[in-house]
């Protein structure tokens, strides 16, 4: 069953970094922030870290005395949240960094693909006859564009 859920993630995931790196990111973010939350999440006295279905549920389903480990747990979930918060913030900043270098990349042509221009001597330097884009002498006074 988890492995089913875990596909169905691993498939959402793909599907939003194909359409948008912000998107993508976001839910990564989320997922290793809220992972390293959960690791960092507080103590509770005697048993120490509690296991994730009782933070996930923030404790909900614990009963008899457990019912003391509940705040603890809920502090755990809050830890897990904050964890998801910074992380989404980080990747969806780091996402949209990517987009940016990628979209200067695009913009900028590359030299080579410059064609050579003839619209920088559209006039006669001696003269100042206005000279077509095939024309190498000058109409006016014969003098060989440059
Ligand atoms: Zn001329």
């Amino acid at each position: 069953m988890s492995l089913i859920i875990l596909g169905v993630v691993i498939t959402i995931i793909i599907a939003a970094i194909k359409g948008s790196r912000a998107v993508g990111g976001a839910i990564i973010g989320v997922f290793l922030g809220g992972i390293v939350g959960f690791l960092l999440r507080p103590s509770a006295n005697l048993v120490g870290q509690l296991p994730f279905g009782v933070v996930v549920t923030r404790g909900a389903t614990l009963t008899d005395l457990d019912v003391l480990f509940r705040g603890t747990a809920e502090l755990s979930f809050n830890y897990m949240m904050v964890g998801a918060i910074i992380g989404a913030v980080i990747f969806i900043a780091l996402a949209k960094s990517l987009d940016n270098k990628h979209a200067a990349t695009a913009a900028s042509p590359s030299p080579s693909s410059v064609p050579p221009t003839s619209s920088a001597n559209k006039f006669c330097t001696k003269c100042g006859t206005t000279l077509g884009p095939e024309i190498v002498f000058c109409g006016g006074c014969g003098t060989r564009r440059n």
